[in-house]
C-alpha cells in the first residue's frame, strides 16, 4: 500500500483550481472580481486567442505592496478577511484568497503591481512544483496588471475541454457584460486579438446609464424595454424590462443583480415568469436587466461559492414584491410609452460617438425626439372603461367595436394642415384595412400596421379580467359535490387554506382523513375538471405555499372567450371603427401583444420608408 505523503504546493493548487477555474471566462471573472475589490475605475482587458493564448487584466486599483505580492498567489491568502466574523459582514466579491492560486497552478502568471506609497512597481512569476516565486522590479502605474498565458499549459485533460476561440471568447465577454452592468461607475475595455469590442465609459447619469446598457445589451433591447423603479417595505427593485412581445428564444438576456452581485436564484426567475405570464407567447423567455437592494442582514450571498445563489430571510416577500412590480409595470406600458422610449433610444444613438458604438449598431441615428412629444396627452381619446357587469353580458356587446368619431374630426383637421389640431394619438388615425386581417394607421412617425383580431382579442381580454375582478367571483353550488381523495397532509392543508379557496369562489370541506368534498365552485370554472384543478393548488400550496391556478385557469377561460368574442379576420371594419380599437389600445394594459405574447401593432417610421426607396432626407 502507498504511504501517505503531502501534495507539492502545485498539485494541491491544481486540485482547487477544479473548482475555481473551468475555462477562460472563469479566469477572467476571478480576476475582474479582485480588480473591483481593490477599487479600480478603470480596468482593460486583453484577451489573445479567446483566453486560451493569453488574458490581460490592468486595473488602477490600489495595486500590491512589494512584500506582499509572493502572498497574494498563494492559497490562502487574503487581505480581505481576518476573523469568521468578517465573513458575516464580507462585501468584497472575493475572500477565499484560492483563485490566484489556482490559476496560476494551471498557467503561467505574471503579477506586477504597484502602490500609492512605492516607488517603483514589482513583478512576480511563479514556477515549478512548489511554486516558488521571483520577484522583479518593473515599472507600473498605481494599480496591478495580471497576465495569464498559456491556460492549461501543464492539464491536458483539462486543455481539451476549451471550445473553439469563438465560444470561449462569447462566455468571456459574457462575464465582462455582467460586471459591467453591476457597476456603472468603472470603465471597462475589451480587447479581442488588439480589436476593440467594448469600450465602456463610467456612467453615472440616467442617459449614461441607458446607454451602457443598450451598449451592452443591444438598441433593440432597449427600444423594446420599460424603465422602472420601485421602493417598498425596505426592498428597492430598478431597471428595465423587455416588453413581452421583445421575448426571446433563450434565456439569454437575463441580469439580475442583488446588492450589486451577479445571481441566478430560482426564487426570482420564478416571480419573473409569473409577472409575465399573462403576456409571453408559450416557450418564450422574458429579456431583463434588474437590480435589487436589500438590507445585506437579510439575504446571505455566500451560499455557494460561485455566489450565483441567494438565500433571502425573507423570501416571501421578496418574491411578491417582485412579481407586483413587474406586473405593474408590464401593465402600464402603453403605446405612447414604447413610442417614447425608440425615440429616446435614437437619441441615445445618435449622441454616441465613437467608430465601436456604430458599429455595434447598425441601424442609422435619428432624432424623433420632437416628433414623440406632442404626446404627451392623449386622454381625450381614452374610450370608456366597462364598468362591472357580468362577464357573459358584456361579451356580446364586444362583437362589435365602440366607433371613435372625434378621431375623425381630428383627422381631418390633421390632414387639412390646421394648426389646432388637438394631439395626434400615439396610434394615429386609420387610413385602409389590408386583406382584411391589417389596419394601416398614419401617425406622427409614419405608418402604424396593427392586427386586427390579436388587438382586438387582447382588449378585450383586458377588459374582462376587469369586470371579473370588480364583479367579484360568482359561484355556484354543485348539485352534487365532487369528494376527492387525498393525503392526510393535502387535507389538512386545504382545511388550512378553506379562507383563499373561499376567495376564488370554492367551498372545499374535509370529509375524512383523507378526503375532500368540493361543494361550490365559481360559475366560470363549472365545466373544468375541479377535481384535477384542487389537487395541483393543494401541491402547490405544499411546495411553495402559494399558488395561482385558479387564476390561471379562470384567465384561461376569460382568454378563450376573448377570442370567440373579438372581431375575426375578413370582417369589413368601418373607419371609425378602426379608430376606436386604436383608441382602445391606447387605453387598455398590456395591448402591445395578444393573448399568446405576439405583438399587436408595428411601427415603421419615415426614415424607415425613406429607406426602402432611397430617398434621402
Ligand atoms: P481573494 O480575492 O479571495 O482574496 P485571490 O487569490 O483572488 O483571493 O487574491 C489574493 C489577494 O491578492 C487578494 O486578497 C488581494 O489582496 C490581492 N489582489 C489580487 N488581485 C489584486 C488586484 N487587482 N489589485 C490589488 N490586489 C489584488
Ligand atoms: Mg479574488
Amino acid at each position: 500500500m502507498a504511504r501517505i505523503h503531502l501534495l507539492s504546493p502545485r498539485l494541491a493548487n491544481q486540485i482547487a483550481a477544479g473548482e475555481v477555474v473551468e475555462r477562460p471566462s472563469s479566469v477572467v471573472k476571478e480576476l475582474l472580481e479582485n480588480s473591483l475589490d481593490a477599487g479600480a475605475t478603470h480596468i482593460e482587458i486583453d484577451i489573445e486567442n479567446g483566453g486560451a493564448r493569453a488574458i490581460r487584466i490592468r486595473d488602477n486599483g490600489r495595486g500590491i505592496e512589494k512584500d506582499d505580492l509572493a502572498l497574494a498567489l498563494s492559497r490562502h491568502a487574503t487581505s480581505k478577511i481576518d476573523s469568521i466574523d468578517d465573513l458575516e459582514a464580507v462585501s468584497s466579491l472575493g475572500f477565499r484568497g484560492e483563485a490566484l492560486a489556482s490559476i496560476a497552478s494551471v498557467a503561467r502568471v505574471t503579477l506586477t503591481a504597484n502602490t500609492e506609497e512605492q516607488k517603483e512597481g514589482w513583478k512576480v512569476e511563479c514556477e515549478g512544483q512548489d511554486m516558488q516565486t521571483r520577484l522583479e522590479p518593473a515599472p507600473h502605474p498605481t494599480g496591478c496588471t495580471v497576465e495569464v498565458r498559456d491556460l492549461f499549459f501543464n492539464t491536458p485533460a483539462r486543455r481539451k475541454f476549451m471550445r473553439t476561440e469563438k465560444t470561449e471568447f462569447k462566455h468571456l465577454e459574457e462575464v465582462v457584460k455582467r460586471l459591467a452592468l453591476s457597476r456603472f461607475d468603472v470603465a471597462f475595455v475589451l480587447r479581442h486579438n488588439q480589436r476593440v469590442i467594448h469600450n465602456l465609459r463610467a456612467a453615472t447619469t440616467i442617459q449614461e446609464r441607458e446607454r451602457r446598457a443598450m451598449m451592452v445589451c443591444g438598441s433593440a433591447f432597449m427600444e423594446n424595454a420599460v424603465h422602472l423603479e420601485m421602493e417598498r417595505a425596505g426592498l428597492t427593485v430598478s431597471g428595465w424590462v423587455g416588453l413581452p412581445a421583445f421575448s426571446r428564444s433563450q434565456a439569454d438576456l437575463q441580469y439580475f443583480f442583488v446588492n450589486g452581485r451577479v445571481v441566478k436564484d430560482k426564487l426570482v426567475t420564478h416571480a419573473v415568469r409569473q409577472a409575465y405570464r399573462d403576456v409571453l407567447y408559450h416557450g418564450r423567455h422574458p429579456a431583463y436587466i434588474l437590480f435589487l437592494e436589500v438590507d445585506p442582514a437579510l439575504v446571505d450571498v455566500n451560499v455557494h461559492p460561485t455566489k450565483h445563489e441567494v438565500r433571502f430571510r425573507d423570501g416571501r416577500t421578496v418574491h411578491d414584491f417582485l412579481f407586483s412590480t413587474l406586473h405593474r409595470a408590464l401593465a402600464e406600458v402603453r403605446p405612447q410609452d414604447q413610442l417614447e422610449q425608440q425615440a429616446n433610444v435614437r437619441e441615445i444613438e445618435a449622441g454616441s460617438d465613437s467608430q465601436l458604438e456604430s458599429q455595434i449598431h447598425q441601424q442609422a441615428p435619428m432624432n424623433l425626439q420632437a416628433a414623440t412629444q406632442s404626446f404627451s396627452n392623449y386622454s381625450a381619446y381614452a374610450p370608456n372603461t366597462p364598468a362591472a357587469g357580468q362577464v357573459q353580458e358584456q361579451l356580446s356587446s364586444y362583437q362589435q367595436l365602440p366607433p371613435s368619431v372625434d378621431s375623425l374630426d381630428a383627422q381631418a383637421n390633421w390632414a387639412s394642415g390646421n394648426d389646432e389640431v388637438q394631439e395626434i394619438p400615439p396610434l394615429g388615425f386609420a387610413v385602409a384595412q389590408l386583406h382584411g386581417i391589417y389596419i394601416l394607421a398614419e401617425n406622427a412617425q409614419g405608418l402604424v400596421v396593427v392586427d386586427m383580431h390579436a388587438a382586438h382579442e387582447r382588449t378585450t381580454y383586458e377588459q374582462l379580467k376587469q369586470a371579473f375582478d370588480l364583479q367579484g367571483v360568482v359561484a355556484q353550488p354543485l348539485l352534487v359535490p365532487v369528494s376527492i381523495a387525498v393525503s392526510e397532509r393535502e387535507a389538512a392543508c386545504a382545511e388550512e387554506y378553506q379562507e383563499m379557496f373561499a376567495q376564488l369562489g370554492f367551498v372545499v370541506e374535509r370529509a375524512g382523513p383523507e378526503s375532500l368534498l368540493v361543494r361550490q365552485v365559481p360559475s366560470l370554472l363549472r365545466n373544468a375538471d375541479c377535481d384535477q384543478l384542487v389537487r395541483d393548488v393543494l401541491s402547490d400550496m405544499l411546495a411553495q405555499g402559494s399558488s395561482d391556478r385558479i387564476r390561471a385557469h379562470i384567465n384561461g377561460i376569460l382568454g378563450s372567450m376573448a377570442c370567440h368574442g373579438s372581431v375575426r379576420a375578413n370582417r369589413k371594419l368601418t373607419i371609425p371603427e378602426m379608430n376606436g380599437l386604436l383608441r382602445e389600445m391606447e387605453a387598455t394594459e398590456r395591448s402591445g401583444q395578444c393573448n399568446h405574447g405576439r405583438p399587436t401593432w408595428t411601427q415603421m417610421s419615415m426614415t424607415e420608408l425613406d429607406k426602402l426607396f432611397l430617398r434621402g432626407r
